[in-house]
């Protein structure tokens, strides 16, 4: 199994490069934004109590995205790998990871941390959200909360995989095919 984790703030293009990830390795993506927004649109109990939330820029409880990333790697045990994007978002969801993946005879090989400055994220998220329909990318204040979300209790997330050797940073300006050649680059690295 190849494990990645895809890393950055809100807007940094995680989502984006994921598809062109799962394109050439055949990774399976999972994202737990894309998770939580289908318990949203089915309606579940999970959903409803995550809406608020989301929508609000904060993060949902550990335990709730913990077990949605548990029940997919348990229904999943022929993957030939997996791609966490948006997941861990806090140290405690790294080392649920760690123990999860451990349970499988596997972990982790590495975490790209894509870099993007402020302003151009909030430009992004500003733009992503005329079409996509998401509440929370057409507000500039729950924007800002989530990028403060990310820098309070996700940014720590970098060093705990750069303490375990497996820290990549790139430089996530540029093109989306140049952004994604310095991947392929880190990734085979
Ligand atoms: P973005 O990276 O653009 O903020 P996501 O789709 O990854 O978008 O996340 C949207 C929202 O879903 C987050 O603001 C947060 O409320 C919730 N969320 C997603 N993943 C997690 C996670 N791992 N831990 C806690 N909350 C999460």
């Amino acid at each position: 199994m190849v494990n990645l984790v895809l890393f950055g703030p809100p807007g940094a293009g995680k989502g984006t490069q994921s598809q062109y990830l799962i394109r050439d390795m055949g990774l399976l993506h999972l994202s737990t934004g894309d998770l939580l927004r289908s318990e949203i649109a089915a309606g579940t109990k999970l959903g409803l109590e995550a809406k608020s939330l989301m929508d609000a820029g904060l993060l949902v409880p550990d335990e709730v995205v913990i077990g949605m990333i548990k029940s997919k790697l348990q229904s999943n045990p022929n993957a030939a790998g997996f791609i966490f994007d948006g997941f861990p978002r806090t140290i405690a969801q790294a080392d649920a990871l760690d123990t999860l993946l451990l349970g499988l005879g596997t972990s982790i090989h590495c975490m790209i941390s894509m870099a993007v400055p402020r302003q151009e994220l909030i430009d992004r998220l500003l733009l992503r959200g005329q079409d996509s329909g998401r509440a929370d990318d057409q507000d500039r204040g729950i924007i800002e909360q989530r990028i403060e979300e990310y820098m309070l209790k996700t940014a720590p997330v970098a060093d705990y995989y750069r303490n375990q050797g497996k820290l990549q940073e790139i430089d996530g300006l540029g093109t989306i095919q140049s952004i994604y050649q310095r991947i392929q680059a880190a990734v085979n690295a």
